[in-house]
């Protein structure tokens, strides 16, 4: 079993633990090369070592959907998931007037992303409720920025010294008035990443001073079963600017 687990570094759709003693863990870090790359990331895609992929809806997402408190704009909420990988949550998200967008900056996980959705549809992709988009967090301009934006595993994807960036970018994407829902793997005691050691404060320290405040936060209590324990779910909005 051990032996076996050694040399499967790919391993989507099974539920991994996301820390070095996992292969698949420690052949990411290497492709990755400790620093942010778009190209490694490609890499780990095109050898399938993504060991973050359930294969499924993350069920912390199905029990947001299920619980009828997602900002609802009309008919026409429009939810972005940067770093969707092969994009279940996405397609969970999507519909019931919501419209939504998975991000991410490699091609070949777009590419899974389409094929596992319009599987899902049985081919009848005219009628989805999302979109899939090849491209860059740090530099993709949508037309519009959006009413809700759900990050789950991508913060701690990023080298931490991307984090403020990627609280401005996520400023820069959300309507004043749209809601950020942060689903925090909080991996801790990692000697490098990803996932890199992450904490509560960590996104308070880059959120804050934009004016984004937690209006509800709670520990994770559907996290599959190698990350039980390690995640919290919090929400967030943004002060008017003249309050902060
Ligand atoms: N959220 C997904 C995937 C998490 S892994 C899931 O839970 O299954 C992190 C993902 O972020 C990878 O698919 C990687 O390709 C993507 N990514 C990394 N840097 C990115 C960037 N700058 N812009 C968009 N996506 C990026």
């Amino acid at each position: 079993m051990a032996s076996s687990a050694a040399v499967d570094v790919a391993g989507a759709g099974r539920q991994q633990a996301l820390d070095g003693s996992n292969p698949a863990v420690a052949r990411l870090r290497e492709l990755i090369g400790g620093h942010e790359s778009t190209a490694g990331w490609s890499r780990c895609w095109e050898e399938g070592v993504t060991p973050w992929d359930l294969g499924q809806p993350t069920p912390a997402v199905v029990e947001l959907v299920q619980s009828g408190t997602l900002p609802a704009a009309g008919d026409a909420t429009t939810v972005l998931v940067p770093g969707c990988g092969a994009g279940y949550d996405v397609v969970a998200l999507s519909g019931h007037g919501r419209f939504v967008v998975g991000l991410d900056v490699c091609e070949a996980a777009i590419h899974k992303a389409k094929q596992l959705s319009a599987a899902a549809a049985g081919g009848d992709v005219g009628s989805n409720f999302f979109a899939f988009v090849a491209a860059d967090f740090f530099t993709w301009e949508p037309p519009e920025p959006f009413h809700l934006i759900f990050d789950y595993t991508f913060f701690c994807a990023l080298h931490p010294s991307m984090r403020a960036a990627w609280a401005r970018r996520m400023a820069d994407l959300l309507r004043l008035d749209g809601e950020l829902i942060t689903l925090m793997y909080l991996a801790e005691g990692q000697e490098a990443g990803p996932p890199f050691n992450t904490t509560v404060l960590d996104y308070e320290e880059v959120l804050n001073p934009l004016g984004f405040v937690i209006t509800w936060i709670e520990d994770n209590e559907v996290a599959v079963e190698p990350r039980k324990g390690m995640e919290k779910i919090a929400r967030w909005k943004r002060m008017a600017k003249s309050d902060y």
